[in-house]
């Protein structure tokens, strides 16, 4: 099937033309900079930020291209990933008029994009051992779905799509899938990037939020054909990764090591917290979790939530959403943070009965 992204674009964003910054328009970094109206004295704090940083990021983009075996170009950097799934629906969806089909229960925030750009959700739930149901997904497709967003490892139920359930939806859908993989640093599962050559509807949305400790960054990456990556350039704000945030990122990027050992505690935390978790007979179900939380179902979830806050231990409550009665989703801690947890848990029990 031959692919045509202008014809899944809004017909005013295909004609857009870009805005051209000062940092757009002359790259090199020496010289005496007297076009973008910056302070020439320096900054009112101790570290200088007095310019404009690089729109397009290139440092960074340079070295995690390495990291993720694409191209430079073929990266998006937003402001959190959030801004590049917000970015998405913008330029693909024209309000009112197209939808998106959304999997749940799954992250929300593809449902608050959807809602502030006036775009129609069309849900269809995951099987219950939250797998994608093919068939009801590809019969809900019509003319106007642009997006279908599915999340592996899925939050909040931990677990990785079926890969070949994936690839059917990639081959017979002419829109653009996204696939959500913020949790791809907690298992060994290909990333889909490395399909991005076969796909050219495809877009892997990941983030330093999680395995990399840097949510209060707001950093995350989006990697598409060029052509897509384009279009999401064009529409971003400017600067929309400051300076300050750049500079750390690729500090991290000088220590890949440290995130992997950080993952491999995590990782043997959550077979820890697992095991312990399985051995209170009053938890019901503990599901096989791909990511750095577990999904636990509890006989009177909500109680067990609200007792865990007076305790100062805050966990998700996931009772009201769909396939996930009376689950709460706990990240997975230090060990002495699992511990306490272990504890609080016993002993409200031992309280209720
Ligand atoms: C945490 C999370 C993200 C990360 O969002 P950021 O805006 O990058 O912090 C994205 N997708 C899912 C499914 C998540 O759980």
């Amino acid at each position: 099937m031959a692919f045509d992204l202008s014809a899944l674009l809004r017909p005013h964003i295909a004609t857009l033309q870009p805005y051209t910054s000062a940092r757009d328009e002359y790259m090199g970094k020496e010289g005496i900079f007297l076009d973008a109206n910056e302070n020439p004295f320096g900054s009112a704090t101790e570290t200088t930020l007095s310019r404009y940083p690089d729109p397009y990021q290139w440092d960074i983009k340079n070295s995690l291209a390495q990291l993720k075996k694409v191209n430079p170009t073929q990266i998006f950097l937003g402001n959190g990933s959030d801004e590049a799934i917000d970015l998405l629906f913008r330029v693909t969806c024209t309000p009112g008029k197209d939808k998106v089909i959304l999997l749940p229960p799954t992250y929300g925030m593809y449902e608050v994009s959807a809602g502030i750009n006036n775009v129609s959700v069309q849900k269809i739930s995951l099987t219950p051992d939250f797998q994608l149901d093919v068939p009801a997904i590809l019969a809900a497709i019509t003319a106007e779905t642009k997006l279908i967003c599915i999340c592996s490892p899925n939050n909040p139920s931990g677990n990785k799509m079926i890969r070949e359930d994936v690839y059917e939806i990639l081959d017979k859908f002419p829109g653009i899938v996204l696939i959500d993989e913020a949790y791809i640093d907690f298992n060994d599962e290909q990333s889909f990037t490395e399909d991005l050559s076969r796909f050219p509807n495809l877009i892997v949305i990941q983030t330093f939020s999680k395995a990399w400790g840097l949510a209060s960054l707001r950093m995350g990456m989006a990697f598409a054909s060029e052509e897509l990556i384009r279009v999401l350039n064009l529409v971003k704000p400017p600067y929309n990764i400051s300076g300050l945030t750049q500079s750390h990122v690729l500090e991290a990027l000088q220590h890949v090591g440290k995130v992997e050992e950080m993952v491999r505690q995590i990782l043997n935390e959550r077979t820890r917290l697992r095991e312990k978790l399985n051995a209170l007979p009053f938890v019901d179900r503990v599901f096989p979790s791909q990511a750095n939380f577990l999904l636990v179902k509890i006989p009177k979830a909500k109680s067990f939530y609200n007792q865990l806050i007076e305790r100062k231990i805050i966990v998700r409550n996931r009772s009201n959403v769909q396939l996930c009665e009376n689950c709460l989703r706990i990240t997975i801690g230090t060990p002495k943070e699992n511990h306490a947890l272990l504890q609080a848990l016993e002993a409200i029990h031992s309280n209720m009965s």
